[in-house]
């Protein structure tokens, strides 16, 4: 099989990605993702492809090297899309001179490698650029807050057992997300896996919480908690948040009253 035609068959897995409506808004999370590394400029749909492949990094055999790191004897690479470009001179109209200029003639499939297929000196780590509103909050809470990309993890997560809160993007309402789960965990007893009612009181808080703080999350956070409802309808995503409101009140009133503390 050629390159491309591999390119294109990953292509192909994204499509099937956009017509499940519960993996989307998931995955389009994690494109989100700040990672360091040449994929951030990647098209969207080069990024679902590494994505899929379970890693938060790919790069090429060469730009691994340039890293300090090797692939590792036997990794198949996975096959991204990339533009093939082409030079020509065109007349500029306003100078009359002629430039040179590049434009896209096709594509072509280019093989990278998934990180967990390399080794070597370990990846530069991801320092936050802004810090999010309300980590003084965090820290009254006793808990630690940690960047570091996630491969194929969520965009945060908080572990009840060690009080750690990581993150892997700066969207102020991850952080109000994993934030609302430790203020919940402070007057219920929280259970260990994704729970349905859970997971709402914790994105609806963030919700409002970024709203408070300027940022407009309803549309992410609507879909967010459809995919845990019973079915995708307003109804049943309606009927979840009114069942969780009275917790969802508790934890905003507490992260609130903490922050001004
Ligand atoms: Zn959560």
């Amino acid at each position: 099989m050629t390159s491309t035609k591999k390119a294109l068959e990953e292509l192909g897995n994204v499509v099937q990605l956009f017509s499940n409506q519960e993996l989307l808004p998931e995955m389009c999370r994690q494109v989100f993702i700040k990672n360091i590394g040449p994929s951030r400029h990647w098209s969207l749909g080069n990024k679902l492809v590494m994505l899929l492949n379970g890693t938060a990094d790919a790069r090429g055999y060469r730009q691994w090297q340039e890293a300090g790191r090797y692939v590792r004897k036997g990794s198949k690479g996975l096959y991204i899309l990339a533009p093939m470009m082409r030079h020509k001179k065109i007349e500029n109209k306003d100078t009359g001179k002629k430039e040179d200029v590049e434009f896209p003639v096709g594509f072509v499939g280019v093989p990278v490698f998934r990180y967990e297929d390399t080794e070597g000196r370990p990846v530069e780590e991801y320092q936050p650029r802004r810090i999010p509103p309300l980590l003084d909050v965090a820290e009254k809470f006793g808990v630690k807050v940690e960047y570091c990309p996630t491969v194929l993890g969520e965009g945060g997560s908080y572990n009840l057992v060690t009080n750690l809160i990581k993150l892997s993007q700066e969207n102020p309402d991850t952080f109000f997300h994993e934030l609302a789960h430790k203020a919940h965990s402070t007057f219920e007893d929280l259970k260990p896996v994704q729970d349905p009612e859970q997971e709402t009181v914790a994105q609806l808080s963030a919700c409002i919480l970024a709203k408070l703080y300027g940022y407009d999350v309803t549309s992410f956070s609507w879909h967010y908690i459809a995919s845990y409802a019973k079915e995708k309808t307003p109804e049943a995503v309606g009927r979840l948040c009114m069942k969780v409101l009275s917790k969802v009140q508790k934890v905003i009133i507490l992260i609130l009253e903490t922050h001004e503390k």
